[in-house]
């Protein structure tokens, strides 16, 4: 890289970096074994050599990842034609095993001198394309662009962020409620974390739980939100509110060992019935292995908590799963609520999911309910629950507080008589 650089400024000619990575190669490696992954990486370096011309280069930096120098290019077009070559060349398939093996591989590219002048710095900034290739959905390759730079350092930031934060306490718990549709009685809280960032304000989870899904910082901080999600329950139900708590579990949480020992460490340190805490996991989280879900969900059943599947309707379930999964809901995921009254293709999947969970003996609730017509039409269809700005948007635990006796059911009619719990509501509300 040193001559290229050095003969690219003398001749005021440009050269490309492809950083080649290959694409679920650890998968290849774990299932079909390392002998079987040596031979593939030969193949594909014998594939991207031919590619070459005399003076190119090409290396293994380590792993599955490749670097390719393809000198005196005249603009990105050059490199791109490079590209889509390996792009073409490595997707043919392989045999290994007695197999026809698939790979397809993820390519960042860097220009000298557009992109840096030094080896290090094209290499890196090749890296940061490579990563949003992969990103775009594998199988594709991204020239470097500088606002790469500035994510890559703001994903470091939040990163370390992250990090401290948990350990200064900055994360918080927010409650959103769950509303029986026949009779308007918040049932529930569903708690949705929030980080408060010292410098950024209140940051909603969608800018950072893929990150900490990520680095596995989702870990500890799952751990902490079960934790206080629990003691908030038992803290209301100690003020009289037999409130059930929801806590949303990631695919990362789900998988990882001890987690039935945090559910239990989690109840046992509040004191907290396990039939009170309701454990969400997406669609997909629960498909993907199935048969591994069916052991680890039977086992969080037999402590007694309940599960409900979140986001239903977004992944792929395999109906026999369904029935054989120790479920206690299914949660219609919010974008077929948000246009059921006026498309009818959304009307009829919801209707369809209705009637599946009620044939499976499981509850359904919808969720994302802003309007009073999206209510009546999930009534009609004989949805369970629901949850939604139409009662609340999620709230810091004293404002969550203030629903309770001030909600009234939509409809009149089905009102329940007020019951000692209303009265011990109104007591818990005099304290705050
Ligand atoms: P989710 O579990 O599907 O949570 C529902 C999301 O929908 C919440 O967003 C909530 O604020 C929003 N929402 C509620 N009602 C409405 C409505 O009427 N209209 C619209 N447009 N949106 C509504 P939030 O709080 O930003 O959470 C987003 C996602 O982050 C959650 O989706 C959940 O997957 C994840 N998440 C939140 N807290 C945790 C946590 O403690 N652990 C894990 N693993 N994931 C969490
Ligand atoms: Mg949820
Ligand atoms: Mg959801």
């Amino acid at each position: 890289m040193g001559q290229a650089i050095a003969r690219a400024a003398r001749q005021e000619i440009r050269f490309a970096v492809l950083v080649v990575d290959l694409d679920r190669f650890k998968a290849i490696n774990d299932s079909l074994g390392h002998i079987a992954g040596d031979e593939l990486l030969q193949e594909v370096a014998r594939r991207l050599s031919g590619l070459l011309r005399k003076d190119d280069t090409l290396a293994r930096l380590g792993g599955d990842e490749f670097v390719l120098l393809i000198h005196e290019v005249a603009n990105s077009q050059d490199a791109e034609v490079v590209a889509r070559k390996v792009l073409s060349q490595v997707a043919l398939p392989i045999q290994l095993a007695g197999l026809d093996v698939h790979v397809s591989p993820s390519i960042g590219i860097s220009l000298c001198p557009d992109d840096g002048v030094d080896s290090e710095t094209l290499l890196q900034h090749a890296d940061a394309a490579m990563y949003h290739a992969k990103k775009k959905g594998r199988n594709t390759f991204q020239f470097f662009a500088p606002a790469m730079n500035a994510f890559a350092r703001e994903r470091l930031e939040l990163e370390s962020g992250l990090r401290t934060g948990l350990a200064q306490r900055e994360f918080e718990l927010h409650y959103q409620p769950k509303v029986d549709v026949a009779t308007g009685r918040i049932e529930s809280a569903e708690a949705l974390v929030r980080w408060r960032h010292p410098k950024r304000g209140l940051i909603p989870p969608g800018g950072f739980i893929p990150l900490a899904e990520e680095t596995g910082l989702i870990v500890p901080l799952g751990e902490w939100v079960l934790y206080e999600a629990c003691r908030q329950a038992r803290e209301w139900q100690d003020e009289g509110l037999q409130l059930r708590m929801a806590v949303n579990l990631s695919a990362r949480q789900f998988r990882q060992d001890g987690l039935i020992e945090t559910v239990r460490g989690a109840l046992s340190a509040a004191q907290l019935e396990p039939r009170y805490l309701e454990l969400e996991l997406t669609e997909t989280a629960v498909m993907q292995d199935a048969e591994t879900s069916v052991q680890i969900m039977r086992r969080l059943s037999d402590l007694g908590v309940r599960i409900s599947v979140d986001d239903f309707g977004t992944g792929y379930s395999s109906l026999s799963y369904l029935r054989r999964l120790p479920l206690d809901k299914l949660k219609i995921d919010r974008s077929f609520i948000r246009e059921i009254v006026t498309s009818r293709d959304d009307a009829e999947i919801v209707r369809a999911i209705v009637s599946l969970a009620h044939s499976l003996h499981l509850k359904v609730i919808a969720e994302g309910v802003e309007s009073a017509e999206q209510l009546t039409f999930l009534r009609s269809l004989g949805c369970d629950q629901y949850q939604g700005y139409l009662c609340s948007p999620p709230l810091p635990p004293v404002e969550f507080l203030t629903l309770l006796p001030h909600h009234r059911p939509i409809d009149e009619s089905k009102r329940v008589p007020p019951s000692l719990e209303d009265t011990m509501i109104s007591r818990v509300l005099r304290k705050v």
